[in-house]
């Protein structure tokens, strides 16, 4: 679901690999020159995505056959410092562990790991120096060791309806964005998976920009903590909900989501059920989730009911057709108690035609999914427009009266350029 100021999207994106961490590798999505998306275990000439390999550099050569992508992305990296543990990528036991080794290291007792833990999920530091019942000593020690600072805030935008936007800056450069959606005793966060997305999506200016790279589990877990001290600060109060609906497609990054959801629920203490991943599809991550024991919801984004427009507007389509993806979530909510949302975007003459209304309540009837309608945000390089309202209200009766939950959301954020469709879906402000 991309943002309008990185790029716009609409969506939780899909990754195409079966296996594995899932970088995009027949994705319809760009790469930038010199990027490369998340190491996986296919080398570079296995990529099927319009990358156009003459252009692409490391360093300053050419690419060439048997570099990888991921020696792309290390030489962009400024500052990897390799020999820090990065606290904020592991779960909760493990960074328990090395914590207690590292105290044990130092002769100290082991009570001190769990006086970490505390101020790095309830306190939400983000130095060790904040950490003022160590002895400085060991602040010092815990610096030298593990990492905690992941980003930092580059711009912060409040839109007159309160909604924020924070611009992230990561250690390397790559930006990526964060939205804070207050609607009455709601504050729902939506989160980036990805630097860019590589699928291409054609009503999405997140997928148009390209693919960067992945982000790590920490570096998503810290935009919540981030946001959620701005919150505090702010008067804005806990974050209650957590959407992965920012840049990128997450289940095309379960190698970090599936152990940054972890961290959420088990560190910072978020009900699994506060927390929604999004995906335009990605089969095998569906499938995954619904094995995990938490009790996660999951957005799918729709946008069609069937697949020859759908392939028109998620290229992951033909890759997934929407039959397969229908198998994964009737599976995923076989799972027990777990909550689908349908997220479809309405544009004009494009998928807002009443004869889809029916199908559409077929698909999301079979699932119990709720379905939210969100006008489409109008994007620079596509001459589409939003439906009108009146079809908007007239596509959701349409549901209703076959006995479908559909909400129409409203856009939030706009003075700040903070919508996009997905975001807006978020707005939890039903117009009628
Ligand atoms: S291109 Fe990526 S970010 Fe945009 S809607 Fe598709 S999956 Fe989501």
């Amino acid at each position: 679901m991309g943002y309008s100021m990185l790029g716009e999207r609409v969506g939780g994106g899909g990754g195409p690999r079966s296996t594995g961490n899932d970088s995009p590798a027949r994705g319809p999505g760009r790469l930038r020159g010199g990027a490369g998306p998340e190491p996986g275990p296919e080398p570079f000439p296995t990529f099927r995505s319009k990358v156009n390999v003459a252009k692409l550099t490391l360093g300053n050569r050419p690419f060439k056959q048997g570099d990888t992508l991921t020696d792309g992305m290390e030489k962009r990296t400024r500052n990897p410092e390799p020999q820090r543990t990065h606290a904020l990528d592991l779960e909760p036991p493990r960074l328990r562990e090395e914590l207690s080794r590292h105290f044990r290291s130092r002769h100290q007792p082991d009570y001190r790991a769990d006086q970490v833990l505390r101020w790095i999920y309830e306190s939400m530091a983000v130095s060790f120096q904040e950490m003022t019942n160590l002895p400085l000593a060991e602040r010092e020690a815990l610096d030298e060791t593990f990492h905690l600072q992941e980003l930092r805030a580059a711009r912060t935008s409040r839109a007159r309806d309160g909604t924020v936007k924070h611009l992230w800056e990561l250690e390397d450069g790559q930006l990526v964005e964060s939205v804070l959606i207050p609607s009455g005793s709601r504050l729902t966060l939506c989160i980036s998976s990805q630097a860019g997305c590589a699928m291409g999506c054609t009503f999405c200016a997140t997928g148009w920009a390209g693919f960067d790279r992945q982000l790590r589990a920490g570096e998503i877990v810290a935009q919540y903590r981030e946001a959620s001290r701005w919150a505090r600060e702010n008067d804005y109060g806990a974050v209650s909900n957590v959407v992965y609906m920012g840049m990128g497609e997450p289940l095309a990054n379960r190698k970090a989501v599936f152990p940054s959801l972890t961290i959420l629920n088990q560190g910072f203490g978020l009900g699994a059920r506060k927390i929604t991943v999004s995906t335009v599809g990605v089969v095998p991550g569906i499938l995954e989730l619904a094995r995990r024991p938490e009790q996660f919801e999951l957005a799918l984004s729709l946008h069609a009911p069937g697949s020859p427009l759908r392939r028109e507007l998620i290229p992951l389509e033909k890759r997934y057709p929407l039959s397969e993806v229908m198998d994964a979530l009737r599976t995923f909510a076989e799972a027990g108690g777990r909550r689908i949302t349908f997220e479809y975007t309405m544009i004009d003459g494009v998928n807002d035609a009443l004869e889809l209304a029916p199908k559409v309540a077929e698909l999301a009837g079979e699932l119990r999914a709720f379905v939210n309608l969100i006008p489409f945000n109008p994007i620079p390089y596509r001459d589409w427009r939003p439906s009108p309202r009146p079809r908007i209200q007239a596509f959701r009766k349409a549901l209703e009266d076959r006995g479908i939950t559909a909400m129409v959301r409203e856009p939030r954020g706009r003075d700040i350029e903070a919508a996009c469709g997905q975001l807006r879906a978020l707005a939890e402000t039903p117009t009628g």
